[in-house]
């Protein structure tokens, strides 16, 4: 009998799910068997299907909401907001794949046309995080599927009840059976996934430590597309503004939003010395604010708990070496729930450390440098390994000119948060948080390859030089 995965709810510690670990070689056998005749569906009826598949959430969204924010922590009004994401980007995939993957004929000389086309790679192992685990993995899933490759789906250990509805919901609304399967199981399942020989695709979001482990296992399988959307040391940078209320609510949704785990949250705050005292007492007053509850709890939470006590543990345990290694603390991170993992936002003064962790701390607690001048605050901004979002708060739109021209990340945004971005654009980083390959609208590109065609419809041909005279070849010479 195989082993079993259970889920637990990280607010209350309740079993939510558990189910079979899966066979991964049945798995991607059954997507191998089926893909051919998705792929040879005309594209209109995957469309279809997939524009089912939207009416289907949208039939269910209270309940795939419910699901993600128990499985999760995160209260019901972000759940609800990731279920919209996941309608939305059936239409947001449909587009980009006309736009990013078209057909075009080139017309040359004498009636001869090249058309680029595109043909989907195969099957596709899709990997998904526990932060988002609908909205993300659905945005590798449907334009996977509408591209015409059969999909292997493995959610997160920590939400396999959302993976398994959300795969329920794609097969209710026609896509066959085998042309989506889904993989219950951890990391050793994920690695026995990617490393399979009947899959022509990676399409990974999680942390960087796993995407590099990825990236090795497949560095001498070169024909695998491999697609990495990785984590973040994301700065924020506030500079002169009038508005200090302001900037600092924008400081506390980007830092504290999703306790904090989400992959674009800000994680240094790199503040102008002379607007130090004022943002920094503005910013912990907010903080002081939040509602940290359970995701149903009333009066609604800002926050919910991180996924589990390890998490939370790592997290408490983080800051406290921050703090012996030089760091001041500003608001201590706490555990108000013993034995849950429900955390209170920390602040951390680490201008004077000498030397800051480049890791990504992934939960709610946002670290803070002062800055004399602006070239100070842009080269603390692109002081990590990362580059996933970085915002800058005030400033001039001369400031921002050379904030968005100095500064390595994927997302830049001025007087927004680092987090929230728009599906309708790529999305991805630079450094260690992609692989060069930006998901989100940009996602048609990996889903599919194109294939140039010379094409005539008469095969019309002579050779003009370079060949024997008739006469002296009958010679025989
Ligand atoms: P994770 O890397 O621990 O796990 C992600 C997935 O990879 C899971 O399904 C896991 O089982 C699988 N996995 C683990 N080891 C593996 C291996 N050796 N081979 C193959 N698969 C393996 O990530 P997580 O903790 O679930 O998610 C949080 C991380 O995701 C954070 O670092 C966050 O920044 C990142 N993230 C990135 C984005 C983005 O779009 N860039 C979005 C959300 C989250």
């Amino acid at each position: 009998m195989s082993a079993k995965l259970i889920s637990t709810e990280p607010a209350t510690g309740a079993t939510l799910w558990s189910g079979r670990i899966s066979d991964v070689n049945a798995e991607v056998a059954r997507a191998r068997t089926a893909w051919p005749q998705w792929a040879a569906q005309p594209l209109v009826n995957r469309i279809e299907t997939l524009r089912r598949f939207a009416n289907m959430v949208r039939a269910k969204n209270d309940k795939l909401a419910d699901l993600i924010a128990r499985e999760t922590g995160k209260p019901i009004w972000e759940a609800l907001t990731e279920v919209d994401s996941v309608i939305n980007k059936v239409e947001i995939s449909i587009s980009a794949y006309s736009e990013r993957t078209g057909q075009k004929r080139l017309e040359g000389a004498m009636g001869d046309r090249t058309a680029v086309r595109h043909k989907p790679h195969g099957v596709m192992a899709v990997l998904g995080p526990y932060n988002f685990p609908a909205h993300l993995p659905n945005g590798h899933i449907v334009p996977a599927l509408i591209a015409g490759n059969a999909v292997v789906f493995k959610p997160s250990e920590q939400t396999p009840a959302v993976g398994e509805m959300l795969v329920d919901l794609y097969h209710a609304a026609g896509v066959p059976d085998d042309a989506l399967r889904l993989v219950i199981g951890g990391p050793a399942e994920g690695k026995a996934l990617t490393g399979h020989d009947g899959i022509d695709g990676v399409l990974f979001t999680g942390s960087a430590q796993t995407g590099i482990a990825i990236n090795m296992q497949l560095a001498s399988q070169p024909n695998k597309i491999v697609a990495l959307e990785m984590g973040g040391n994301n700065p924020i940078v506030v500079w002169d503004t009038a508005d200090i209320h302001t900037a600092a609510i924008v400081v506390v949704q980007s830092a504290f939003m999703s306790a904090g785990q989400r992959c674009t949250a800000a994680r240094r705050l790199i503040v102008k010395d002379s607007l130090y005292e004022a943002l920094i007492s503005t910013v912990k007053g907010i903080a002081d604010r939040l509602i940290v509850g359970e995701p149903h709890s009333q009066p609604a939470p800002f926050m919910g708990p991180v996924i589990d006590n390890q998490a939370a543990d790592g997290l408490t345990e983080s800051f406290l070496i921050l703090m012996s290694n030089g760091g001041r603390p500003i608001k201590h991170i706490a555990r108000p729930i013993e034995g849950r993992p429900f955390l209170t936002p920390g602040i951390i003064d680490v201008t004077d450390m000498p030397e800051r962790p480049d890791i990504e701390l992934f939960g709610p607690l946002l670290q803070v440098i002062r800055v004399a001048t602006f070239e100070d605050a842009i080269a603390e901004a692109n002081n990590t390994r990362f580059g996933l979002s970085a915002s800058l708060i005030g400033g001039s739109p001369q400031h921002y000119d050379q904030f968005w021209a100095n500064v390595r990340a994927g997302v830049i945004n001025w007087n927004k948060p680092t987090n929230g971005a728009s599906s309708a654009a790529p999305f991805g980083g630079v450094g260690i948080s992609g692989n060069h390959r930006p998901s989100a609208f940009y996602a048609a590109d990996y889903c599919a390859y194109p294939v140039a065609s010379s094409e005539a419809d008469h095969a019309r041909a002579s050779i003009g030089i370079g060949l024997k005279d008739i006469d002296t070849a009958a010679m025989g010479d």
